[in-house]
């Protein structure tokens, strides 16, 4: 499958995508387990994105372009891809359509996950991710807590809260959200490629996906 997920932070791109992972091969490119990798690295990259995504703010565009234009040439995208997190703005949106044509390449669909605001504001509030970059599992500390508090079930790595998770910097990616990347539900609405749903759990949103290919 080729698709992207689109909708707000904690709207549960990351977990239908992993829910979705051994379906039929395609790979889950999070561009924010990306540059949270560059970062931990301190690579180039990583050095330039981090003052942005620390404030919740949006990495400059043409980063996120060059960036996903070396991760598609990758051959484990032959198989198909979820994006989660990307495209971001609409300026990104019509990159990966170049992108995408070079290559000779049709996105299937883009999945909107539609959901309010208090429900992502409780849920990324409570979120807690793995501090391992190669594994970055995700917790709750209400609905679904590590086994042995503070540490992964999966690589026994530490729990931590993200540093743009405090409430002032998810506050702000909410607005970017709204005022940067909700344009692109209208936008690819237009080209007959968007669906919509508002499913709450995981397991029904993945229904939805498999249902809309
Ligand atoms: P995420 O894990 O998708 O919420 O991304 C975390 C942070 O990484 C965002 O708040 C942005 O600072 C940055 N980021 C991730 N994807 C993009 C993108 N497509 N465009 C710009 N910035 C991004």
């Amino acid at each position: 499958m080729r698709i992207i997920l689109l909708g707000p932070p904690g709207a549960g791109k990351g977990t239908v995508s992993n829910l979705l992972k051994n379906h039929d091969g395609s790979v889950h490119i999070s561009t924010g387990d990306i540059l949270r990798n560059a970062v931990k690295e301190g690579t180039p990259l990583g050095q330039k994105a981090k003052e942005y995504m620390d404030r919740g703010d949006l990495v400059p565009d043409s980063l996120i372009i060059d960036m996903m234009e070396e991760r598609l040439k990758e051959p484990d995208c032959q198989k198909g891809f979820m994006f989660d997190g990307f495209p971001r703005t609409i300026p990104q949106a019509e990159a990966l359509g170049e992108l995408l044509s070079k290559i000779g390449m049709k996105l299937d669909v883009v999945i909107n996950l539609d959901i309010g605001k208090d429900v992502v504001l409780d849920r990324l509030t409570t979120r807690r991710t793995c501090s391992n970059a190669s594994c970055q599992a995700i917790y709750n500390v209400k609905s679904m807590p590590p086994k042995q508090e503070g540490i992964c079930d999966k690589c026994g790595s530490p729990v931590i809260q993200r540093s743009d998770e405090t409430e002032e910097a998810i506050l702000n990616r909410l607005e970017t959200y709204n005022n940067q990347t909700a344009p692109l539900i209208d936008y690819y609405d237009q080209k007959g490629m968007l669906k919509s749903t508002a499913a709450l759990s995981s397991d029904e949103v993945v229904k939805d996906i498999l249902a809309a290919l």
